[in-house]
């Protein structure tokens, strides 16, 4: 079955890569809700969190830290910043394939608008 992030991960599709890790890919959102928006996704295909295994605690934990460093390096560690994660429908994912939103540079509401 293809998957967006998938390809991201594999480099079959294009995407702004800031940062790549043993399991985890930060890209920029191609559809920016904010000056920085920041998507990490581990390269391992897990659909939703409601997918996600005990097993992998450790990789969701390098998930936030990672958003947390790239957050810091840009300068939004004492400004803030939000970490958002959507499953399914009501919670507004459409992209199946877990990912962690970093968005900064606003003043946060949600929805953004
Ligand atoms: P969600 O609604 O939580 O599933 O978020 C999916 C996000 O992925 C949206 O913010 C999209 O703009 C973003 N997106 C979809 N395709 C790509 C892509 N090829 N490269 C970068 N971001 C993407
Ligand atoms: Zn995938």
């Amino acid at each position: 079955m293809s998957c967006v992030f998938c390809d991201v991960a594999e480099k079959k599709s294009p995407a702004k890569i800031i940062r790549e890790t043993d399991d985890l890919v930060a890209f920029h959102d191609i559809n920016a809700q904010a000056p920085v928006h920041i998507l990490v996704i581990p390269k391992k295909h897990i659909p939703t969190i409601n997918d996600a295994k005990p097993e992998d605690a450790a990789l969701l934990g390098k998930m936030v830290l990672l958003a947390r460093e790239i957050m810091g390096e840009q300068g939004y560690d004492w400004k803030g910043y939000r970490l958002v994660m959507n499953c399914n429908n009501d919670g507004g994912q459409t992209v199946y394939h877990l990912h962690l939103h970093a968005l900064a540079g606003r003043w946060m509401t949600w929805p953004p608008g």
